[in-house]
C-alpha cells in the first residue's frame, strides 16, 4: 500500500541548472519500488489466480451475489419442507419449488456446473429432516452419465443425510425427464431402468432414496418398486427440489 502510494506521487522535476525534465533520485527510487511490486504480481501463482478469479468469481449459485457460493436469501429457498405422498404410499419430502428461477439454477450449477459443494451448504436445511432409517440409498445414474459427468449429484445429496449405500444400478438409460410427459409415460420409461445389486443388503430394511428433483414422481417409484419387489420393509424419498 506504501509502496503503490508512493508510487501514485511519481512526476517529473525540471533540472535546477539544465532546464529539461528529468526524474529527481527520490522519484527514480519510487519507480524502481514499482518495478519490484509489478515483479512481484507477475508470480505465476499469483498470476493464475488472478485470472481464476476475474474469470470464475465466486458467486452465489442462485442470483450471482458476489463471493459467496449460496446467499442466505437462496438457502432460505430451501428452509420449509414439505411432504407428498405419491404411488405405492411413498412419501417424497422435498425443500424447494423447482420452478422458482433461483432455485434452477442452483440445481443446474450443482448438476452440471460441477459446484458439488452446494449440497453440502444445503446440510443444515436437509439433515434435520431427513427420515431416519436403516440405508441411504442415492438414486443411481447410468454408468454412461456417471462417466461423463464424474459424480452422481444424487449420491452428495445422500451423503448429508447418512452414509450413502449404493444398492440400485441403473441398467437402462432413459431420455431427460421433460414437463410434458405424463407420469404413466415416464414410468414405463423408466420400467426395468433400476436394478437391485444385491437383495440380501437390503431385505427387510427400512430405505431412505434420495434424488435430486422429482417431476412427475416417475423415477422414485420406479426405484421402490424394484427396491420392494427385492425385500425392502419400507421406502421413503427425499430430493431437494419438486417442479
Ligand atoms: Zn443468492
Amino acid at each position: 500500500m506504501y509502496g503503490w502510494h508512493r508510487y501514485n506521487v511519481i512526476s517529473y522535476g525540471i533540472h535546477a541548472t539544465k532546464g529539461i525534465p528529468v526524474l529527481s533520485s527520490r522519484h527514480t527510487g519510487v519507480w524502481l519500488y514499482g518495478i519490484t511490486e509489478i515483479r512481484n504480481m507477475l508470480d505465476f501463482n499469483r498470476v493464475i489466480r488472478t485470472i481464476g478469479g476475474l474469470l470464475y468469481p465466486t458467486s452465489c449459485a442462485g442470483c450471482g451475489a458476489f463471493d459467496v457460493e449460496l446467499c442466505e436469501t437462496c438457502k432460505n429457498l430451501f428452509q420449509t419442507p414439505h411432504t407428498e405422498q405419491i404411488e405405492q404410499s411413498l412419501d417424497v419430502i422435498w425443500f424447494a419449488n423447482f420452478k422458482n428461477p433461483s432455485v434452477k439454477k442452483i440445481i443446474k450449477a450443482f448438476k452440471f456446473q460441477n459446484q458439488r459443494n452446494l449440497a453440502k451448504l444445503l446440510e443444515p436445511i436437509i439433515k434435520p429432516h431427513a427420515p431416519k432409517t436403516d440405508l441411504v440409498v442415492p438414486i443411481p445414474l447410468h454408468s454412461t452419465k456417471l462417466l461423463k459427468r464424474g459424480y452422481n449429484q444424487a449420491e452428495l445429496i445422500a451423503e448429508q443425510c447418512g452414509t450413502p449405500t449404493r444398492a440400485l444400478v441403473r441398467i437402462k438409460e432413459t431420455p431427460p425427464q421433460g414437463h410434458a410427459d405424463s407420469r404413466e409415460a415416464r414410468f414405463a420409461n423408466l420400467c426395468g431402468a433400476f436394478a437391485v445389486i444385491d437383495p440380501i443388503i437390503i431385505k427387510d430394511k427400512t430405505i431412505l432414496l434420495v434424488d435430486d428433483v422429482m417431476t412427475t414422481g416417475a423415477t422414485l417409484s420406479s426405484a421402490t418398486l424394484e427396491l420392494k419387489k427385492a425385500g425392502a420393509k419400507e421406502v421413503a424419498a427425499l430430493v431437494l427440489a419438486h417442479g
